[in-house]
């Protein structure tokens, strides 16, 4: 059987199991997986609990949900036919152009042949015996593999408030991570949106249109800065086209894999004239270029930090007409950049419409959701539609909703209780065989292009254990602890490491989320890959091999 390659499918399953990997998820990362592990010649199978691929840009069909990447360094770079069909249309896509653009990936690859959809796994167990990883579906259905992959997305773990009376509510509640597929009107609606994180912020800028009345119920503002989305022209498009290689170089070198960088000059290295120019570039710049693009030392020099947190919160004042709304939208609690940066189309302008009310729920926490509403400390609201925009739990989240046991029956959840442990964010000693894309401690950033790396170095892994007849691999302890303690180095001295995010683990929502961790890496990309290329050219010296 030819693969979209054109080499020769060499069925390998062996007896007894199903198939030689089972990957579970079918967003971008699962797809790669399959595409890559497909073209060696193996069996593959994808659960996916969806009903259609695309994984994020499947699932968050809320109103405003779009890129905070530039659409075109997002998009798949492993086939130049890919590239040269697919057009973008606007420089940060929205969700159902993402989602297209991924259907089209699997129907280009006929990727969809070897996916089972509407197949949540539960269970993922690793037989000592046997030597192969066996995993259970929600509705008990059970496969056997060798290798495990997990594609199951850093941010796919929808979670809800921790309020009582949430399915009291006898009106209509969305959470944004599982919108529905019908449209949603909140046309004349009374509307009430929880949550002002990323999310929050581009559905509030949406619903803010057509709501009757829409009341945001904010726990803690963010920094917003402006995305200045626009149209790509098709003759813009064709450059683009032409500039895919340099593109994609350029996202090679960053250091989040992005087409923005680090400006190398220090805050104070420049005249005061100089700095607010500078920084009203940024301001007017399209995308991350204000977040990653800043001066070297916004991120980690208190004084820098709080300079530029000033700038933004004077566009804040200058944007928002009620001095006393400004002012709860400026955060009090972090400097800019801190936490992840939400990106808005006119956010702030929102709260100068009269159909638009922002509450703190700081000092006026939410008491319990109603059957008409919700009642905070001080005040009865009543609403025809509920907005969950309260996010993720993130990184671990999809990976804990699994009892994923590795040698000895221990369980993974457990095993990370005391601190998130991995081998380059893809393996964990004790669990052979299991390998994690997107997993803790992996480098991140514009996150396809991080995808693309890891599957190849799992492919390549795979291949390696081939070619040399083995069929076991488990990182060592030794190398675990090496890479987690240079994790932590690499964190060190980050002012977003002082802030509780998800990026520190933390997630009031979520039980047991209420310590600062090392969640994720925060070292450059090219440090990352060059740790890993290092490991695969040395001859995986780092796991043991059987
Ligand atoms: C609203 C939003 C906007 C974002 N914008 C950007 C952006 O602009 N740039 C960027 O780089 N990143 C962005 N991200 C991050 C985004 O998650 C990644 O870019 C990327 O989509 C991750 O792909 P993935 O395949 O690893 O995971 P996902 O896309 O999350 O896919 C994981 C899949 O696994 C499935 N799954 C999980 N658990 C199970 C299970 N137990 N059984 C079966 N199936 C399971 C899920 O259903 C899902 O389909 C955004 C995330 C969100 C939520």
């Amino acid at each position: 059987m030819p693969t979209p390659s054109g080499q020769q499918v060499r069925p390998t399953t062996a007896p007894g199991l199903d198939c030689d990997t089972i990957i579970i998820g079918a967003g971008i990362s699962g797809l790669y997986q399959l595409y890559r592990l497909r073209e060696m010649g193996q069996s593959v199978r994808v659960f996916e609990a969806g009903t259609g691929v695309g994984g994020t840009w499947y699932w968050n069909r809320y109103p405003g949900c779009r890129f905070d990447s530039e659409s075109y360094s997002y998009g798949y770079s492993f086939s130049q036919e890919l590239l040269d069909e697919w057009d973008w249309t606007e420089h940060f896509a929205a969700q159902p152009e993402t989602e297209r653009y991924l259907n089209h990936v699997a129907d280009k690859f006929d990727l969809r042949r070897d996916i089972r959809f509407r197949s949540r796994v539960k269970a993922a167990t690793w037989d000592e015996e046997r030597q192969t990883w066996e995993i259970g579906l929600e509705d008990g259905a059970r496969y056997r593999s060798r290798y495990l992959v997990t594609a199951v997305g850093p941010l796919s773990a929808p979670t809800l408030p921790r309020i009582t009376g949430v399915d009291d509510f006898r009106g209509e509640a969305y959470h944004t991570g599982l919108w529905p597929k019908h449209p949603v009107s909140f046309e004349g609606k009374r509307v009430a949106v929880i949550g002002t994180g990323a999310t929050g912020v581009q559905a509030i800028t949406e619903i803010a249109k057509t709501a009757g009345h829409l009341t945001v119920f904010q726990r803690r503002p963010n920094w917003c800065t402006p995305l200045h989305n626009r149209p790509i022209t098709r003759a813009e498009m064709a450059e683009i086209r032409k500039g895919y290689p340099a593109i994609f170089e350029r996202c090679r070198e960053t250091a989040a894999c992005f087409l923005h960088n680090t400006e190398p000059r220090g805050t104070f290295e420049v005249s005061a004239e100089e700095r607010q120019a500078f920084w009203e570039m940024l301001y007017s710049s399209p995308g991350f270029a204000i977040w990653l693009g800043n001066f070297r030392d916004v991120l980690v020099d208190r004084e820098a930090n709080a300079l530029f947190s000033a700038f933004v919160a004077d566009k804040i004042r200058q944007r928002v007409k009620d001095s006393r709304v400004a002012e709860l939208l400026i955060p009090k609690d972090h400097g800019f950049g801190t936490r992840r940066v939400p990106q808005e189309s006119g956010y702030y302008e929102v709260y100068n419409q009269p159909n638009v009310e922002l509450v703190s729920i700081l000092d006026a926490p939410i008491e319990r959701i109603t059957p008409t509403g919700l009642r905070t400390t001080e005040r009865e609201f009543v609403f025809d539609i509920i907005v969950y925009a309260t996010g993720f739990d993130a990184i671990t989240g999809s990976l804990d909703r699994i009892d994923i046991r590795g040698a000895g029956g221990q369980r993974l959840k457990e095993r990370w209780k005391g601190g998130l442990e991995t081998f380059v964010g893809v393996m964990v000693d004790g669990f052979p065989n299991l390998f994690m894309i997107m997993g803790p401690h992996t480098a991140l950033g514009n996150i396809p292009r991080s995808i693309e790396y890891n599957v190849e170095w799992i492919r390549d892994l795979l291949a390696y254990l081939e070619r040399h007849g083995r069929r076991v691999a488990d990182a060592r302890r030794n190398a675990v602890e090496e890479w987690t303690a240079f994790v932590k180095r690499k964190g060190a001295g980050l002012l977003a490491n002082e802030v509780d995010s998800w990026m520190t683990g933390v997630n009031q929502n979520v039980e047991g989320k209420n310590v600062r961790i090392v969640a994720r890496y925060s070292g450059t990309a090219p440090e990352y890959r060059e740790w890993c290329n290092r490991v695969a050219a040395g001859g995986y010296r780092e796991l043991q091999l059987a």
